[in-house]
């Protein structure tokens, strides 16, 4: 990318992950929220894949935004469910779920059972140059029992990343980015934005 700083619309409505993206982001480029794009309104995912639903929102909003865009879709993928929620991770436990609904109901389908290994996996789909690109990032780890932790949103006060000892909403911000499904994703993104 050359030396002016290109502004990118994230399409995304979630205030999470906009901070998240800006701190990993830093100053190498200017992420835009849809509100400060002037886009309001719901933009669909139904999709039945991460992947299909990471293309279904980078589109709708190049459509009508017409400038650089990119769109994540993240799923908590767990083995014993056969990788449920998945890709239905925001409405696992329905349609209007809260975060705290979404981790009650993943506890007790998990309850009793011993094999807790899990995954987040993120696919971000950027439209540049009218051209379409796939990054993915994953981070393996497990579920626990009872939620622990302030930080972070969604299923993080439940998982813990291999290699540590305290959950996603224990973390640090920084250091759950620097590990994160969405920070590897991300990074894959600047490092090709930074080729281009
Ligand atoms: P989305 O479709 O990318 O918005 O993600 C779907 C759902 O996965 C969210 O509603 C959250 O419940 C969950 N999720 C996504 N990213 C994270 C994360 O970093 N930590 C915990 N849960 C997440």
């Amino acid at each position: 990318m050359n030396k002016e700083r290109k502004a990118i619309v994230f399409a995304t409505n979630n205030k999470h992950k906009l901070a998240e993206i800006n701190a990993i982001a830093g100053s190498q480029f200017h992420v835009i929220s849809l509100e400060e794009a002037g886009f309001t309104g719901e933009i669909p995912e139904t999709a039945p894949t991460i992947e299909g639903n990471a293309l279904m929102k980078a589109r709708y909003i190049f459509e009508r935004v017409g400038t650089d865009c990119f769109a994540d879709d993240t799923g908590l993928e767990v083995e014993s469910l056969n990788g449920a929620p998945g890709v239905y991770s925001a409405r696992y436990a329905g349609e209007h779920a809260t975060y705290q609904d979404n981790v009650l109901k993943l506890l007790d389908a998990l309850h009793g059972q011993t094999h807790r290994t899990a995954r987040f996996r993120t696919v971000i789909v950027l439209i540049f140059d009218t051209k379409e690109f796939l990054f993915e990032g994953i981070v393996e780890g497990k579920i626990i029992e009872q939620p622990l932790g302030q930080g972070g949103f969604g299923y993080d006060p439940v998982f813990v990343p291999d290699g540590y000892e305290k959950t996603f909403a224990e973390l640090a911000p920084e250091e759950k980015n620097s590990i994160s499904h969405r920070g590897k994703a991300m990074q894959k993104l600047l490092d090709f934005l930074k080729s281009v």
